[in-house]
């Protein structure tokens, strides 16, 4: 089973870009994953192939039309009808680990990057389109929002990442971040790494790495840490996973 990404895009030329480096790169090289650009403004008609046009009530910048996306998505949903078509978008759902989870399972995405002022509003009330977000931040191009979406999503694709179980500690996995990390040298610029986890002692390591998920969890991100507490005071049976998940549908 491969994942396969469609890209809607002005700038094809970006893509894989830093997809095809490392971990990613290798999985494509190895059929793990697959990737097709559509360049947009080959569904464009007329002399100049126009993508966009001027606001209509004014305003500044450009907006990409709605015919010319319309024809390069229905492209799209006709050669993959199993992978959800989403718009990277500053107004969508901002994008989770558990999001992330659940589309490296699928058969793939569809992804529509926007570019100027965005997507004329009719296109995404008349397709079935998803809009994601990778964060409260604009960026000039949904290109970047779509390598993020991507790589987040095809390091949890089967067989890509080394050490099957290399995921499943990590920040945002069980609700909470990640504890601190250390490696040699034992002392570094007077510095040690903590007694604990030189003991090997495996029960208390894993005790100290827990006490510091929560502590730093707690600290940086009171949001997450009242989620997780929450939902644990709710269900100590261990159902914590469910609702977190019922939290983020
Ligand atoms: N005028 C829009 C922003 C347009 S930015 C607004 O204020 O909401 C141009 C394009 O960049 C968007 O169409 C979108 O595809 C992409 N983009 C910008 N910020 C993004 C974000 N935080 N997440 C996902 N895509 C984003």
């Amino acid at each position: 089973m491969t994942f396969a990404a469609t890209v809607l895009t002005l700038y094809p030329d970006m893509f894989p870009g830093p997809l095809g480096q490392s971990m990613a790169g290798r999985a494509l090289g190895d059929g793990l994953w697959s990737l097709d650009t559509v360049q947009i403004r080959d569904f464009a008609e007329g002399r100049h192939r126009n993508v966009d046009d001027t606001p209509a009530g004014g305003g500044a910048g450009m907006v990409m039309r709605a015919d010319v996306l319309a024809r390069a998505c229905d492209h799209a949903l006709a050669a993959r009808p199993q992978a959800p078509l989403l718009y990277m978008s500053p107004r969508g759902a901002p994008l989770t680990q558990h999001r992330v989870r659940t589309l490296a399972a699928g058969p793939g995405v569809s992804l529509l990057c926007g570019r100027f002022e965005g997507v004329d509003q009719r296109l995404l009330d008349a397709r079935p389109i998803e809009e994601v977000s990778v964060g409260d931040y604009i960026l000039s191009g949904g290109e970047m929002a779509a390598l993020v979406l991507l790589d987040a999503c095809i390091r949890l694709v089967p067989g890509v990442m080394g050490a099957a179980a290399s995921g499943e500690d990590e920040s945002f996995e069980n609700g909470l971040l990640e504890y601190p990390q250390y490696t040699r040298p034992s002392e570094w610029e007077g510095r040690t790494v903590p007694e604990v986890l030189r003991s090997g002692d495996h029960a208390r390591i894993s005790a100290w790495r827990q006490r510091q998920s929560e502590e730093q969890t707690r600290l940086r991100r009171p949001d997450l840490w009242e989620r997780h507490t929450g939902a644990r005071a709710q269900s100590p049976s261990g159902a914590r996973r469910e609702k977190q998940e019922e939290d983020e549908a």
